[in-house]
């Protein structure tokens, strides 16, 4: 058993699930197969089960240091960084024409939770090539050349420059300034704050796209545009050239992520930071956004590869530890202690983190193939696609990392005392989860952008086609005998999805705007619990089918519960196949119930988060 994601979870939501295979009948990944990609997953697993796990802890307990202006980052994380990057593991969804290897994009967040979970390390390669991609589709030629290529081979680092003092949530009251030169490039001036990989000792050259407000623009975001600043400028023969004055100013000290530098800085104290506009003047919120809604979708597998790996150390902690008799023998006074999963309260737990780890993979994985369904397609379906991901990209963000954070917390429980010492790896784990709830947005600003923006998009199509998606699987599987206790439960919760928008729409039409906004972040759980609980049903369908196959292949009698018992002991995927309904079961009766509660707050329109005065809420 893997400790950090499960193979056989991944292939089933790859290819019996969502299909992937179906894209290599399309031109652009035609030249592409499930061998190579077989192929890629084998060397990530290796490198980030031996190399990647170690690294976990030794980066966390030395962490990113600032001395003398300069920044250095754990040496471990240099060793990783050189192997993943010579097996050209960071750049898989690169298109090849720009040295990657045009991966769907689905496939490069599956490899990616492999080491997702370690942001610590994550945020410095993921930053550069996230940056370079802002390049690759918003610069000219001749930036490409000079600071894409570099970043994409992992010689240069790479930022996303916003968050300053008074701007965090509110990122149009930003002060940067930038100003016009002769030469058509800009003078930039300003101080940012909290921005990861802002320097390192592991690239000789850091290009940092930096929101800024070009003088005489109007305030706000439409006001904003985007620059791209080096730390060394480039020469025309692509060496580097003299200092930038852009400096570090200092690191923070955090709760987790310890080995990501975590940079304030300072653009122009000496009037002379130079920077150049990457696409159009006062397009800096548009284009930033391509970078954040991929960072945003990043989140999302932050929570469910952290949530995999707690879950997995959790699971074979269990195995494990042997605490107390079985309550089977409780009458037993000889009776010996058992490992702590035979416990009633313990098994609960790890079905609750499976369920939630399988549904999280799922709705990330789902959100990322959106991206790529748009891209193989064309017209009305290329639309319906990109409507799907942009509703899915602040639940993907905000839901996973708020139940990923959750699991965390639960493997801690599991490992009882010990969870909350340093001599194992789930304390950080949760330490290390945090920050994904807050950063990329907060998830209340998450919650805003989906009732706010997400759901009025195009009158509404992008909610009614995701509802469309959602019911077409639920009409598929609805008629499976072993999931007949449950089928209901799911297809109520769906049409309360859709009684949720429609009365979201009737709240505005009665001017009662306050109700979805203060209960956005509730409407955000009630999409995000349902939604899990439907991609579970979709999974435990297509489960019931293969192990009603295999119980008819190998002759085994259904109506006999022990034989059957002892045959999903002894065969692999008919265990595999089990589990799966058994989470959407266990889901089904236990977490989705919620959703039914939350409706019911949201439906009461009361306002008292709103009524109650400053002074009231302490005297
Ligand atoms: C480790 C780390 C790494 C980071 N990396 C980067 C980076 O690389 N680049 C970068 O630019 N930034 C980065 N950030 C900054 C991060 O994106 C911000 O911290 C985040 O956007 C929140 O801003 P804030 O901290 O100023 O909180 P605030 O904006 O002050 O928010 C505080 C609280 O108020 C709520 N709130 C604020 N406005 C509203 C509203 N209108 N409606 C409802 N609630 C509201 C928020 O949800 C939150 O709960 C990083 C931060 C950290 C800690």
């Amino acid at each position: 058993m893997g400790l950090i994601v499960d193979r056989r979870d991944q292939d089933f939501i790859l290819y019996e699930m969502l299909k992937i295979q179906d894209l290599f009948e399309t031109e652009k990944f035609s030249e592409l197969s499930k061998d190579v990609f077989d192929m890629t997953f084998d060397l990530m697993q290796q490198i980030c089960e031996e190399e990647g796990l170690p690294a976990y802890t030794e980066g966390d307990r030395v962490g990113a240091k600032f001395e003398d202006g300069k920044v250095f980052m754990p040496e471990c994380y240099k060793k990783l960084h050189k192997v993943m990057n010579d097996s050209g593991l960071f750049t898989m969804a690169v298109s090849p024409e720009e040295g990657g290897q045009g991966f769907p994009y689905v496939v490069d967040i599956a490899a990616r939770e492999y080491y997702a979970f370690n942001m610590g390390f994550t945020l410095y390669p993921e930053a550069a090539v996230g940056a370079a991609h802002l390049i690759d589709v918003h610069g000219t030629e001749a930036q490409k050349r000079k600071y894409m290529d570099k970043m994409y081979a992992g010689e240069w680092g790479g930022t996303m420059v916003l968050t300053e003092p008074d701007a965090g949530s509110d990122v149009g009251a930003l002060k940067t300034k930038a100003v016009k030169q002769p030469d058509g490039s800009y003078r930039i001036s300003g101080q940012k704050i909290f921005i990861s990989s802002g320097d390192n000792d592991l690239f000789t050259n850091v290009v940092h796209p930096v929101l800024a407000r070009i003088e005489g623009d109007p305030a706000g975001t439409k006001g904003i545009s985007i620059f791209l600043v080096p730390k060394f400028m480039v020469n025309d023969d692509g060496s580097l050239g003299a200092r930038n004055d852009v400096h570090v100013t200092g690191i923070e000290h955090k709760m987790g992520l310890k080995g990501s530098a975590t940079c304030s800085m300072s653009f122009g104290d000496n009037g002379n930071c130079y920077g150049e506009l990457l696409g159009e003047e006062r397009q800096g919120m548009k284009i930033m956004f391509q970078m954040m809604n991929e960072a945003r979708i990043g989140m999302g597998l932050q929570g469910a590869s952290t949530a995999s790996v707690a879950y997995l150390h959790g699971l074979n902690y269990a195995k494990d530890r042997v605490q107390s008799t079985s309550i089977k023998d409780m009458m037993n006074p000889d009776a010996k202690p058992v490992a702590i999963i035979n416990h009633p309260d313990v098994r609960r737990m790890l079905i609750w983190m499976k369920s939630h780890v399988e549904a999280m993979r799922a709705l990330v994985y789902l959100c990322a193939y959106a991206i790529d369904r748009k891209e193989a397609s064309e017209g009305e379906e290329a639309e319906k696609w990109h409507g799907i991901m942009e509703l899915l990209v602040p639940i993907t963000k905000a839901y996973n990392t708020d139940m990923g954070f959750r699991v965390t917390e639960l493997a801690i429980q599991i490992y009882g005392g010990y969870g909350f010492c340093q001599d194992y790896p789930v304390e950080q784990f949760m330490r290390d989860m945090k920050i994904a709830s807050l950063y990329e947005g907060t998830n209340g600003i998450q919650s805003l952008d989906l009732v706010g923006r997400k759901m009025n998009a195009k009158k509404g199509a992008n909610f009614i086609n995701f509802l469309g998606e959602m019911n077409k699987t639920l009409a598929d599987y609805k008629d499976i005998e072993t999931l007949s206790d449950i089928s209901k439960d799911v297809l109520d919760s769906v049409n309360l999805l859709g009684e949720m928008g429609m009365y979201f729409v009737q709240c505005g039409k009665e001017g009662k705007f306050m109700v979805p906004i203060a209960n956005s972040y509730p409407f955000l759980n009630l999409m995000g619990n349902i939604t899990l609980g439907w991609l579970l049903f979709w999974q435990a369908g297509i489960a019931s089918r293969k192990l009603e196959e295999i119980y008819k292949e190998n002759g085994v009698d259904v109506s006999d519960k022990k034989a059957v018992r002892a045959f999903i002991s002894e065969h692999k995927d008919a265990a595999f196949y089990d589990g799966k309904i058994h989470s959407a079961r266990y889901y089904a009766k236990h977490v989705l119930p919620q959703a039914k509660s939350l409706a019911e707050s949201i439906k009461s329109e009361d306002l008292t988060c709103l009524k109650i005065s400053d002074e009231s809420f302490a005297s």
